[in-house]
C-alpha cells in the first residue's frame, strides 16, 4: 500500500479493497477530521509510521512511538542472515540457543527472531527506558517471550550471566554531522538511536571490545553497519584478538551491510 492508500485506511477503519469499492463514500466529520490532521502531520514531515503507530518487519506488525527507531527493510538481512547461521551452525542446538539483541529498540529483531525460533531464548538489551516499554509491548503483541534488560550495551549487565552462541546488534551508525543532513522525517527519530558518534563506528568499537566476555567461544557476533562503513569495521574486528570475521553480506542495493565475526 502507498502512504496515502495507508493513511485513509487507518482512519476509516477499512482495508486497501473497500477504499475503491467505495470512492463516493463521503467523509464524516470525526473522519475527515482525523484525516487532516494524520495530512498534516506528514506536511510538517513527520514519519507516517509514527502517525499510524505502527509498522510491519519480517510480516510482524509492531508498535512504534517517536521512542524507537523505525526499523528499516535493511535490518531484515540482518535478521535473515541470523537464521540463516542458526539453521546451518546450530540447528541440532536451536532448543538451547541463546541470543542477545543489544540495542533492541523496537524490539523488531528479537520478535521476529523469537517468532521464527520458538524454541530459542531470546534475550534484549536497550539504553532507553521508553525503547524497552515500546519493545515489551511488541513482544505481547506478537506473543512471544523475551527477557527485557535496560543496559547501556554491557554496562548494566548482570556479569555472571550467559554466554550467548550469538550476539546481534544493529547499533546507532550515522556519523554524528550527518544526521542534520539526512531527510527532514530523521528529525522524529530518536538521537540516541541515530548518532554513531563522529566517525559513525562509535558503538562498532565498543562493542567488539566489550562483547567477548559475553560471547561463548566460537559465539559469532551479527551486526548492520552503514553505507562505506565495512572498511573501518573491518579493522576494527582486525585489531582485536578475539574475532575472525566469517561474511559480510549485502543488501538489495550491494551495499555491504551485515558482518559476522566469530569469537575464536
Ligand atoms: N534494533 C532496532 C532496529 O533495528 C533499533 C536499532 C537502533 O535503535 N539503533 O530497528
Amino acid at each position: 500500500m502507498n502512504e496515502t492508500e495507508l493513511t485513509f485506511c487507518e482512519v476509516l477503519g477499512c482495508d486497501r479493497l473497500s477504499l475503491y469499492l467505495n470512492k463516493d463514500y463521503i467523509l464524516n466529520k470525526d473522519e475527515g477530521s482525523r484525516l487532516s490532521l494524520a495530512l498534516r502531520k506528514r506536511a510538517l514531515g513527520q514519519p507516517l509510521q509514527y502517525i499510524l503507530g505502527r509498522t510491519e518487519f519480517m510480516g510482524l506488525t509492531f508498535k512504534l512511538t517517536p521512542d524507537v527507531l523505525i526499523p528499516r527493510p535493511e535490518t531484515e538481512l540482518l535478521v535473515e542472515t541470523a537464521l540463516k547461521i542458526v539453521r546451518k551452525f546450530a540447528s541440532s542446538q536451536v532448543r538451547k540457543l541463546k541470543i542477545l539483541d543489544l540495542g533492541t529498540g523496537s524490539g523488531c529483531i528479537a520478535v521476529s527472531l523469537a517468532k521464527s525460533l520458538p524454541e530459542a531464548k531470546i534475550y534484549a538489551s536497550d539504553i532507553s527506558a521508553g525503547a524497552l516499554e515500546v519493545a515489551k509491548e511488541n513482544a505481547a503483541l506478537n506473543k512471544v517471550n523475551i527477557e527485557f534488560m535496560q543496559s547501556d550495551l554491557f554496562s548494566n549487565y548482570p556479569l555472571s550471566a550467559i554466554r550467548y552462541p550469538l550476539i546481534i546488534s544493529n547499533p546507532p551508525y550515522i556519523p554524528t554531522e550527518e544526521i542534520d543532513k539526512l531527510q527532514p522525517e530523521i528529525r522524529y527519530e530518536p538521537k540516541v538511536a541515530l548518532d554513531g558518534g563522529s566517525d559513525g563506528v562509535f558503538f562498532f568499537r565498543r562493542i567488539i571490545k566489550e562483547s567477548p566476555p559475553h560471547l561463548a567461544r566460537g559465539g559469532l557476533l551479527v551486526m548492520e553497519m552503514g553505507f562505506n562503513q565495512e572498511k573501518s569495521i573491518k579493522n576494527i574486528f582486525q585489531n582485536s584478538p578475539d574475532f575472525e570475521i566469517i561474511e559480510v553480506v549485502k543488501d538489495y542495493n550491494g551495499i555491504e551491510r551485515v558482518i559476522v565475526a566469530k569469537k575464536v
